[in-house]
């Protein structure tokens, strides 16, 4: 989260709103927790610029929940869904909804979805955050198009055209775990398998307003403050842009390195949020997160399915964090490339 967020959190935690008591103690059936609701809503709808017929709900349980809710939810008549199998994220979706539905495996090319006339719609990971690869978001489908956002949330313009719902675990772009922010299409609403339950049923929540039971309350203040927090730095397309020079300076380090550094992701494809690549062997990859950690980068660690190095550069992340990776990369390299 920024460091602007987490101090004015801190400040307002005993007192929130002038009420002299902190907002965990505040109901979240009373006027002032609803206008904050609202407030997060509106503020979203107006950074992402979402459609009117779309419904943001804020619900719990995290992205790995909507591998299952989207399913039951959204399956309605149909026996069938297309997924896009695009790496490690993707393929926790498909696992579950094998438990729903038969799943068609779908590709792409040149950006459109080809999907049988039975699927109900076509899932896709618009950045597999342990592969390092990021999908265009240019794709159109057959079908309403259901996006794991998870990992690029709130940090590239969407085209809602094709899209028929997407989902965003917090603790990316947005605020703590769990909180898990889902934008619906208002024509998908009312499909829910008879067993799907009432607080994960997302016609509910939407007839509720996210109310149907107790919600992420701090959580949704935190997300508030993050949203607020993008705004004043120029909104979405200011996010794409600065991932984009950010995420370029390290590919370049990559690049340049003459191999002893490698990204096997193809360079359309090549993630701006998680920068995966490897080392030539793995002492020296183990060497590279311990020189980072004593310079003060830490995280680097690759997925644990994949191992390499992850540089994830969440909009959080302070530029000169960026900086300092590629300036270490160089002198890491310098000193032992042989
Ligand atoms: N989808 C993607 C793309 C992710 O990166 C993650 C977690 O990092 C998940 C789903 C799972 O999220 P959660 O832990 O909130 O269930």
């Amino acid at each position: 989260m920024p460091e602007e967020v987490i101090l004015q959190a801190q400040r307002e935690l005993p007192d929130w709103d002038g009420q002299g008591f902190s907002l965990l103690e505040t109901p979240f059936s009373g006027v002032k927790f609803k206008r904050l609701l609202g407030r997060t809503r509106d503020t979203l709808r107006e950074l992402l610029k979402i459609p009117d017929h779309f419904h943001i709900l804020f619900m719990h349980g995290g992205a790995s929940a909507q591998f299952s809710l989207v399913p039951l939810n959204l399956l309605g008549d149909s026996k069938c869904a297309a997924y896009v199998d695009s790496g490690y994220w993707s393929r926790k979706a498909i696992h579950e909804a094998h438990r729903y539905c038969q799943v068609e495996h779908a590709a792409i090319a040149e950006d459109y979805i080809h999907t049988s006339t039975n699927t109900a719609y076509c899932h896709i990971t618009s950045n597999e955050t342990a592969d390092g690869l990021q999908l265009s978001l240019a794709l159109k489908a057959s079908t309403p198009l259901i996006v794991d956002m998870t990992s690029d949330f709130l940090v590239r313009p969407i085209d809602f055209e094709p899209i028929g719902l997407i989902y965003a675990g917090a603790q990316k772009n947005i605020g703590p775990a769990g909180l898990t922010i889902v934008i619906v299409r208002d024509d998908l609403l009312g499909r829910a398998h008879a067993l799907t339950p009432t607080v994960l049923n997302y016609t509910y929540q939407v007839e509720a307003g996210s109310l149907v039971n107790t919600p992420l309350t701090y959580s949704i203040y935190l997300a508030n403050l993050v949203f607020q927090w993008i705004g004043h730095q120029g909104g979405i397309t200011s996010m794409a842009k600065r991932s984009q020079t950010r995420s370029a300076m390290i590919y370049d380090v990559i690049d340049a390195s003459e191999g002893f550094y490698r990204c096997d992701i193809p360079p359309d494809q090549r993630s701006r949020m998680n920068l995966c690549f490897k080392l030539p062997d793995e002492p020296l990859t183990q060497l590279f997160i311990d020189h980072a950690a004593w310079s003060g980068l830490v995280n680097l660690k690759g997925h644990v399915q994949k191992g390499g190095i992850r540089a994830s550069l969440y909009n959080a992340m302070p530029d000169a964090g960026v900086v300092a990776l590629a300036d270490f990369m160089h002198r890491f390299r310098k000193q032992y490339a042989d």
